[in-house]
């Protein structure tokens, strides 16, 4: 059975991973990753690296789970330290509004498995004494965590090449075509036959089911990133805020060497074609006010370095996973909304499961293309 992964992000490589170690892997099994760059310089390498539950929709909360509970065994699995650390992600609270935001998320995310230690502004302070004095109150995810967006994807996909994987990057996809019992993916050399094919395309994964004829309201937008100059080490946490505007969300951590890495605010348009996503210095000095607002001593912090990325958001905010609805042996997981990187080695596991057994690890019902089916037409 040949099976090939169009796109190289951190969902293309750990859903090769997953499937060439999966218990039922047939020994027939051939999979290649097709990437038009190097594997893993999409939106994976621009994200922030946020390992968060907290804040997540319900909906992907038993995805979610699964996925932490395979960040913590990447060491293992992959046999390398792609720097996950469940340090924990503290939220704080500003204003009345937001504490109700607060209390009913936490309340909710019980029933979804997921408890949050509600924090006081005396316990706040106490525990976490380098955010602000005029935050009221705070929740803790004792369990979230952050990883590194550098690693993770090459890491992936190096565990799965010891596997059998064939790589084919800096190959550009240029059209896929149904052939009734299997796909035909051209590219500029070679057309690569498969029997099943998973579009891991990232923001460009509208393009790619197009071509197959589904239609995905998936508009690309690059959210906006910073690092500071090396610090001493204080922040152990991934540090956010409940927000109600964009305007007002901003998040950081800081790495083991230091630096604090940070974002939040609105995001940027960016064209898919060719799909380099800028940085707003005018956005960068809002993020700098709003870091210092919420972490008082960082005021006056050198930024060393911006970026950014492009990521496809989906018009309801919840990713496209599984099965095609028009060609047998298509599957999609593509469109993770900006908060696909916690998701990245449960959806991996979850797509192997999905093309080799038929069967879901959890609940992908509320991500399926079929959706969107009547509401939309193609755009290329
Ligand atoms: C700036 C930024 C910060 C983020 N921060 C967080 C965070 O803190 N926490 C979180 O959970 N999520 C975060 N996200 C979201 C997360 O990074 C993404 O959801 C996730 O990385 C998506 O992975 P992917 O594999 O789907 O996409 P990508 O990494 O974009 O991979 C898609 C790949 O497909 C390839 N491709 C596309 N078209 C073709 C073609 N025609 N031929 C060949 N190859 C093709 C591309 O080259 C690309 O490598 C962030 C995103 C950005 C942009």
């Amino acid at each position: 059975m040949l099976i090939a992964v169009l796109g190289g992000g951190l969902m293309g490589t750990a859903s090769a991973f997953f499937l060439l170690t999966h218990p039922r892997v047939p020994k027939s099994l051939r999979v290649t990753l097709i990437d038009r760059g190097a594997i893993g310089a999409g939106a994976t390498v621009a994200s922030f690296g946020n390992v968060r539950r907290q804040g997540r929709d319900f909906r992907q909360m038993a995805l979610a789970h699964h996925s932490l509970t395979l960040w913590n065994q990447l060491e293992t699995l992959l046999g390398c330290d792609v720097e996950f650390r469940a340090t924990g992600h503290i939220r704080a609270v500003f204003h009345q509004q937001a504490l109700e935001d607060m209390q009913n998320f936490a309340k909710a995310a019980q029933m979804h498995g997921l408890d949050l230690d509600l924090l006081d502004q005396a316990e706040l302070r106490r525990r976490f004494p380098f955010l602000s004095q005029d935050a009221i109150a705070g929740s803790f995810s004792p369990h979230d965590g952050s990883g590194n967006p550098r690693l993770v994807a090459p890491a992936f996909a190096q565990a799965a090449a010891r596997r059998g994987l064939v790589i084919r990057d800096y190959t550009p996809v240029i059209s896929v075509t149904p052939t009734g019992n299997g796909f035909q993916i051209e590219t500029p050399d070679e057309v690569i036959g498969a029997d099943l094919l998973l579009n891991t395309a990232g923001a460009w994964g509208r393009q790619v089911a197009a071509w197959l004829n589904e239609a995905v309201p998936l508009t690309p937008y690059a959210p906006q990133m910073g690092v500071t100059e090396p610090l001493e080490h204080r922040i152990l946490p991934v540090v956010g805020v409940w927000a109600h505007k964009s305007e007002d969300v901003i998040y950081c951590r800081q790495v083991e060497r230091g630096n604090i890495v940070f974002g939040g605010g609105p995001r940027e348009d960016v064209a898919l074609d060719p799909g380099h996503a800028k940085v707003n210095p005018m956005r960068t000095l809002n993020q700098i006010e709003a870091l210092a607002r919420l972490i008082p001593a960082l005021r006056g912090t050198a930024i060393i370095r911006t970026w950014s990325g492009c990521e496809g958001y989906v018009d309801d905010m919840l990713p496209i996973i599984g099965p095609s609805a028009r060609h047998d042996g298509l599957f999609h997981a593509f469109g993770f909304c900006g908060h696909g990187f916690q998701l990245g080695p449960g959806l991996g596991a979850e797509m192997a499961e999905l093309m080799l057994t038929g069967n879901s690890l959890t609940d992908t019902s509320p991500f399926h293309i079929a959706r969107f089916q009547r509401k939309t037409t193609v755009v290329n």
